[in-house]
């Protein structure tokens, strides 16, 4: 046991009793990771938003499953603490957070898993909950020359912690989120017990895990499927002026077959000006090419669109062939003429995009700003009054970062999984991804998202926050509609005490 239980010092009395108790349960833990005052590195009470900080008791490192299941009981056996599993922490308010409780660093179990198998006939790949997206891509391509199937756009991110969301990216339209490409989890839920759940094991505890916030247990292993990875990627940026001419083709794309379009498809609003973060230098994907204004049109308005494509090839394809797929896809579209920039990088090289602006971000002191974010999924019937009132008036003159919108298939998501979606089968992820300097617009960024949630919920869009996050239980109710009742099944069933994932502030820990 390596457990180095910082001194903690209260006022009173009876918090020195209490620390004292829960020193004794930890020492009689016999757990093969560590345990420390927070203090020592401060990660637990920190989070990418930069908006909330609370303390919890101690930060454990776990070695694994056993450890956390360990934490867990001994946390059921108090009648107060709770445990929040923490990915990588990059959550925006809070969500990994446990004030005054317990919180797992996964990240310390992040190399338990990495076993190749091959189960009805295709290749996936048994990872851990605590494993970084970016080194399983790593791993997977280097040694096997296979890759998981479904992304996020930043891969510094955890197994566990983007299929406790739904981890959503340009290739989503194809395969459906991360949570759709699993075939099986290991799980320590709320009662300590270590599950195995998939389909047809467990079924609920495996359905309920997929997008739910960390509520029903904490992801130690998962089964991610994989598919031969290409070497390289031809990858376009192409511009619209008119809203509806971005989705007419943004929409045409997603829902064609595999072989008839691209393999990743993406958009973001950009301002109509000259601003290097919010315009159009942040577009052009070469740098040695500039964006030409006088492409556009005197009409076009203080916002434009850009469909952002990419297209898988491998080294031995002819140029002349990727070149004239590319050209046959790309001719069918109605884009600004002459708005078009592509490059050719290698496949880990487009995974890895955002891990270069983070590092560019890092050096010019903008990537700790604070981030208040603002995701949701908005229903395609409601798309262009979203256009019309949010990026054509609210947010016209950008925010500091990028304003990603783009096209999803409802029918690529498994409704089975604990993710609240809008209805219809097409609808789109919007995210104002904003960097924020620290001060008093930061308050007023956090009031401007609350006023886009007010205007929606106001005109009756059908929308879902995605990475959700609301105080009140009336607002949850709201947020899981005619899901909630399963949800709150399922918390009785796996989480009974209320123990797991306080930080999203669904359930309040109960003594039951
Ligand atoms: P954390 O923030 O540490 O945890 C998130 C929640 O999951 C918490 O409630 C936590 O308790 C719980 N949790 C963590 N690990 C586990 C586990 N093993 N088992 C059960 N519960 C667990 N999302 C997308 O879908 N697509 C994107 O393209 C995308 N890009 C992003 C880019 C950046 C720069 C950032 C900061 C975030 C992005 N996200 C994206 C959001 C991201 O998916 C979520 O914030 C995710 O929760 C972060 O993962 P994490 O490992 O840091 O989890």
């Amino acid at each position: 046991m390596i457990a180095c239980l910082g001194r903690i010092v209260h006022d009173s009395d009876a918090e020195s009793k209490l620390d004292d108790d829960v020193s004794t349960i930890f020492n009689s833990l016999n757990l093969q990771g560590s345990i420390e005052n927070d203090d020592v590195s401060g990660i637990a009470s920190k989070d990418f938003g930069g908006l909330y900080s609370v303390k919890p008791l101690y930060l454990i490192r776990p070695s694994g499953a056993e450890d956390i299941s360990r934490v867990v009981k001994a946390a059921a056996g108090t009648p107060h603490l709770t445990v929040a599993a923490r990915g990588n922490g990059h959550s925006i308010n809070g969500q990994a957070m446990a004030d005054g409780g317990y919180v797992i660093d996964m990240r310390s179990t992040g190399e338990n898993h990495f076993k190749l198998l091959t189960v009805n006939g295709s290749p996936c790949i048994d990872v851990s909950g605590g494993a970084l997206w970016e080194d399983v891509l790593r791993r997977c391509v280097s040694r096997f020359g296979l890759a998981p199937r479904s992304w996020t756009d930043y891969l510094s991110l955890t197994v566990g912690g983007t299929l406790s969301n739904a981890g959503v990216s340009g290739q989503a339209f194809r395969y459906g989120p991360q949570t759709s490409n699993v075939m099986e989890l290991e799980v320590v839920t709320g009662k300590g017990d270590i599950t195995v759940c998939s389909e047809t094991q467990n079924p609920e505890l495996f359905f309920g895990a997929l997008g739910g916030l960390g509520q029903f247990g904490i992801i130690t292993r998962a089964r991610v499927k994989l598919q031969p990875a290409p070497d390289m990627v031809r990858w376009i940026r192409v511009v619209y002026a008119e809203f509806e001419e971005f989705t007419r083709d943004a929409e045409f794309l997603v829902s064609q077959k595999e072989d008839e379009s691209f393999d990743y498809v993406e958009g973001f609003v950009f301002c109509n000006n000259d601003d290097p973060v919010n315009g159009w230098p942040s577009v052009q994907l070469n740098p040695d090419q500039e964006f030409n204004p006088a492409h556009l049109l005197q009409t076009a308005g203080p916002v434009l669109y850009c469909l952002e494509l990419a297209f898988h090839y491998r080294n031995s394809d002819q140029p002349s062939t990727v070149d004239m797929a590319v050209s046959r896809l790309v001719g069918g579209l109605g884009f600004v003429d002459g708005l078009i920039s592509q490059v050719d990088v290698s496949y880990m090289g487009f995974l890895l995009r955002v891990k270069r602006a983070e590092q560019d971000a890092k050096a010019n002191g903008v990537w700790d700003n604070p981030h208040p974010w603002l995701n949701l999924f908005l229903s395609k019937s409601d798309i262009v009054d979203f256009d019309r009132t949010v990026f054509k008036k609210m947010v016209k003159n950008g925010i500091g970062g990028p304003m990603l919108i783009y096209p999803l298939l409802r029918s690529k998501w498994d409704s089975r999984t604990s993710v609240a979606l809008p209805e219809g089968e097409i609808f789109y992820i919007v995210a104002l991804l904003r960097f924020v300097p620290k001060g008093p617009s930061v308050e007023k960024k956090v009031a401007e998202n609350r006023e886009i949630v007010k205007w929606c919920i106001k005109e009756g869009l059908d929308f879902k926050l995605y990475l959700p996050h609301y105080r009140a239980k009336e607002d949850w109710k709201r947020h899981f509609g005619n899901q909630w009742t399963r949800f709150e099944k399922r918390k009785a069933n796996f989480d009974p005490m209320a123990i797991l994932a306080p930080g999203q502030r669904i359930f309040k820990r109960t003594n039951q």
